[in-house]
């Protein structure tokens, strides 16, 4: 049987590049450089697209978009992140909250905060107030060049009467 609840997590890491945009949340933020990567390098989906991947036991992001694939180069993370919202529900499951902790020296991310979480929370189909999102700087790290993100994620098992809305037959009553 389905487990009810289902947890996942994800991290991820990029370094700063001049000249390129910053793509944080699916969002550009004002700053003189961006995160290098293969795609556009948005270090806080990458790392919510795993902790969804993860939580239904799918394969991790660099395995379902390589980044030796030319499909992906310079791509939008926000596809991966809804291919891997597609395998939550696919699996069964719906998105109940996210909490991912941003760690970068620049630029700051609070004036940007209710913006990022109402932008992810858009992408994920959940509202705001079930997006947590924290920015720390990298104190003591060496890491001033880098921007890390950490994702949580909750799942439940999507409602019966939802199954039914969407025409799956013989779903028992809760
Ligand atoms: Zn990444």
């Amino acid at each position: 049987m389905k487990p009810e609840i289902r947890i996942g997590y994800g991290w991820d890491s990029h370094e700063f590049k001049r000249g390129i945009p910053l793509r944080v949340g699916g969002m550009t933020l004002p700053h003189p450089k961006g995160l290098g990567g293969h795609s556009d390098g948005d270090v806080l989906l990458h790392a919510l697209t795993d902790a969804l991947l993860g939580a239904v036991a799918a394969p991790d992001i660099g395995t379902l978009f390589s980044p030796s694939d030319p499909r992906w180069k310079g791509a939008d993370s926000a596809l991966f992140l809804g291919e891997a919202l597609k395998r939550v529900r696919a699996a069964g499951y719906a998105v109940v909250n996210v909490d991912a902790t941003l760690i970068l020296a620049a630029p700051k991310i609070g004036p940007h905060a209710a913006a990022l979480r109402a932008h992810v929370a858009e992408l994920l189909e959940i509202s705001a107030e079930c997006v947590g999102l924290k920015a720390k700087t990298p104190e003591g790290m060496g890491t001033d060049n880098a921007a890390i993100a950490h994702a949580v994620v909750l799942l439940k098992k999507t409602p019966p009467s939802l199954r039914a809305a969407k025409g799956l037959k013989n779903s028992s009553p809760a």
